[in-house]
């Protein structure tokens, strides 16, 4: 008698012992999606393991049926998905439900099907014809054969559509048996109108060619290294190498997986896979219809597609020969998930390819220090590419003291009388510029200068931003909104202060300023719809906008080849996070953005203001040099232990009542305590930097050490089978990228 074990569609930790019936024998495999009985229902479940024992005394039931569709996760997968749930602590239930789409999983969303007709038997259909010519009951009826025998085949859309033609007399021709029906399965494309101007492969460069000839050689001994971190600077050329491995991964029939951070603000990188690859290329985004992913995961399911480009979520594509995956930016920190199963897409990927043999490639121009080092150690093979493709050069970088050298007119203290002057030039000369702050909204807090009061929100632990153009004050945790106080609430005086800058107010005063200029923000406020993204990036590029304001938003993968100058106000803001990798953020930032200066024939120009103009990480940053840099900050998490050192895994612990979480958090502590073997340094359970949001208080413990291996599976042990209180959530974050 065989056993499957399945794990059922709730959120559980355990699997469930079912005996596969002989009617289904030979169709139970693992990763099918099964019904089962459960409880006084039937449910649906996902096969993990095949077995010949349970450990379960009690007489087993049966597997009801396989599901409609025959979702089956190939058995790799299932195999990623048992390994995420170990590492990243969470249940089974949950890392299985990251392998497939909401639409796929609901069972609800189908092919999407169109009705055809033909004539079944010309012969017979003729006959009727002449036998009921003139009669004029037949008339509609006649009129479709007559349809049908000029055309073969009509869709019921296109027949329909012809006069006369009733569904009535449809149905009767069918019953007659003289037209047939068939379904066909049509594909919905969310891509069907999107122009795709064809690309060829360009000769590479020198560092190119080097960098590929590594990768194809990888492709061939897929079970030696089969990890690269293409470290190469804005704008080398990484995209042509990743376009030019999957097309060497496709001359053998392999299929190939591009992650990219945040598919809505990187329309260009994806627009050149389509470009190169045509309809071989599956688009996942987060704007896709459920239809339309569900068609999405169906057409590389049945093995239609063979390159899907995407983000996070695209990792899981069930490929059934995947020879590649590429992670672009491997450094974005998007790419790990804040809510349960919290995987770093990144290094599921590395796993993904371990366990399918397949190459990966994780490329960036501020390489993460875990992949960098992975890189010095040898555990990676490196790829780099320093030069900049087609002769463009750097952009010259120069920094501003931000405390001084402010303009007078109007006092605005942020833009430093260079940033100013260098505008105008640009605006004299028609070219562009783009400014950068990292905060949206106008001011950072409201305060009221007669008593003292700020603003701030009641269920986080944050000031209000004040936003003008809304005339409101908004929690950027939450998300709250209320209206701006024209007075005092506390006081009634009207003497209020608003301090710390956001975009709007850099906006405002770049209209004062620059006042025949065309100005133009970009930050989630301005662009609550993706199409104003575009619009916007479309007037930019048709060079109708003369300066452009943002946040990150304006940092990623953009190439505006007139951009000559790029500003950076507030440049050090990023800094003072209480995080470990403040200093590598906003190394990363700064590199980002300045990479969106002299993409074009003029060479560009950066400006960085700061009040730290001798800080460490800006100075790098300015001279562009990553590896400095990198050698500085890695001293700091030497001697702390801090990733890429050793390893870091933050539980937190969150809910309603302050007394309960700090108590919790405690005996959670002496529990674990035990398991924390020598090397393991642990932080006691402390609030976090943001003690509440939403009204919940906030409780960490971070463990840090080189070997978490025990630790991690008693930690996933106590927080998804130990006791914990209601009203308490605890979770652990296992390589947290933030740890606010
Ligand atoms: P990155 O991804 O590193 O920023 P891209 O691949 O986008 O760099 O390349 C930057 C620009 O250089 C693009 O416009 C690209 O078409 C062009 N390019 C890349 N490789 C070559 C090459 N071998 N020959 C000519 N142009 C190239
Ligand atoms: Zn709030």
């Amino acid at each position: 008698m065989r056993i499957a074990r399945v794990i059922v569609d709730l959120s559980l930790d355990k699997g469930f012992d079912y005996n596969i019936p002989d009617s289904l024998t030979g169709k139970v495999h693992v990763g099918v999606q099964v019904k089962v009985p459960f409880g006084k229902s039937f449910r649906r479940g996902y096969v993990l393991n095949i077995i010949d024992h349970s450990e379960y005394p009690e007489a087993l039931k049966d597997i009801h049926s396989i599901c409609e569709h025959h979702t089956r996760i190939p058995e790799p997968l299932v195999r990623l998905g048992r390994w995420m749930s170990e590492y990243y602590c969470c249940s089974r239930e949950q890392a299985v439900r990251t392998l497939l789409p909401r639409a796929v999983r609901s069972g609800k969303v189908k092919h999407r099907t169109l009705k055809h007709y033909s004539v079944a038997d010309t012969a017979e259909a003729e006959k009727f014809i002449i036998e009921n010519s003139g009669k004029k009951r037949a008339a509609g009826q006649i009129l479709i054969i007559k349809a049908l025998l000029s055309c073969k085949e009509l869709s019921q859309e296109k027949l329909m559509g012809e006069a006369g033609v009733t569904a009535s007399a449809v149905s009767g021709l069918m019953k007659k048996g003289l037209i047939a029906e068939e379904k066909r399965v049509v594909r919905r494309d969310a891509y069907a109108d999107v122009e795709i101007i064809h690309s060829t492969t360009l000769e590479p460069t020198a560092e190119q060619a080097v960098v590929l000839k590594k990768i194809y050689t990888m492709l061939d001994n897929p079970d030696g290294k089969n990890t690269m971190l293409l470290y190469g600077v804005t704008n080398s050329g990484k995209t042509e190498v990743y376009l030019q491995s999957i097309a060497r991964a496709l001359e053998t029939g392999k299929e190939s997986i591009v992650l990219v951070p945040e598919i809505a603000l990187t329309p260009q990188t994806v627009r050149r896979f389509r470009a190169r690859f045509g309809d071989m290329v599956s688009v996942l985004h987060s704007r896709l219809t459920e239809g339309e992913r569900f068609d999405e995961w169906s057409k590389v399911n049945d093995g239609l597609v063979k390159i899907v480009v995407g983000a996070r979520s695209a990792l899981f594509a069930p490929f059934r020969n995947l020879g590649l995956i590429i992670v672009d930016e491997e450094h974005e920190s998007s790419y790990k998930q804040s809510e349960s199963p919290r995987y770093h897409a990144r290094d599921v990927a590395v796993m993904r390819g371990h366990i399918e043999n397949a190459v990966v490639i994780l490329g960036s121009a501020t390489p993460s220090f875990e992949s960098f080092n992975n890189a010095l150690t040898g555990k990676y093979e490196l790829g780099e590419m320093l030069q900049r493709v087609q002769d463009c050069v750097m952009p010259v970088m120069n920094v501003v003291d931000g405390r001084i050298g402010a303009v007078e007119p109007g006092k605005v203290t942020f833009f430093s009388k260079i940033l100013v002057d260098a505008v105008f030039d640009r605006l004299s000369k028609g070219e562009q510029t783009i400014i950068f702050l990292n905060r949206r909204g106008y001011a950072r807090q409201m305060m009221c200068e007669h008593c003292g009061f700020v603003a701030e929100c009641p269920d986080c632990s944050v000031s209000y931003t004040y936003h003008r153009q809304r005339e409101s004050l908004s929690c950027h945790l939450c998300g709250d909104v209320i209206k701006a106080f024209a007075r005092c609430p506390e006081c009634g005086a009207e003497d209020i202060r608003y301090s710390g800058i956001g975009t709007e107010k850099v906006e405002a005063a770049a209209m004062m300023i620059f006042k025949e200029a065309r100005v133009v923000r970009m930050d989630s406020d301005s662009m609550r719809k993706t199409s104003s993204y575009e619009d916007v990036l479309n007037r930019f590029r048709r060079g109708d906008v003369d300066i452009l304001i943002g946040t990150q938003m304006i940092a990623k993968g953009l190439h505006f080849p007139n951009v000559t100058l790029v500003g950076i106000i507030n440049a050090d803001q990023s800094l003072y996070i209480p995080d470990f990798r403040s200093c590598e953020r906003t190394f990363q930032l700064l590199t980002q953005v300045a990479g969106r200066a002299g993409r074009g024939d003029v060479s560009g120009e950066v400006i960085v203001q700061t009040c730290n103009p001798f800080n460490e990480t800006i100075m790098y940053a300015v001279q562009q040099d990553f590896r400095k840099f990198y050698e500085y900050d890695m001293e700091v998490r030497k001697v702390l232990s801090y990733p890429p050192v050793g390893h870091l895994i933050a539980v937190h612990f969150r809910g309603p009542e302050l007394d309960a979480v700090s108590r919790f958090a405690s005996e959670f502590m002496e529990k674990i305590r035990p398991c924390c073997h020598e090397g393991v340094i642990v932080t006691e359970p402390a609030p976090a930097p943001v003690e509440r949001i939403k009204g919940k208080y906030r409780y960490m413990i971070i463990f840090r050490g080189s070997k978490l291996k025990n630790l991690r599976s008693a930690l996933r042990e106590l927080i998804l089978h130990g006791p914990v209180p209601q009203n308490i959530e605890v979770y652990a974050d296992v390589d947290a990228q933030s740890l606010m």
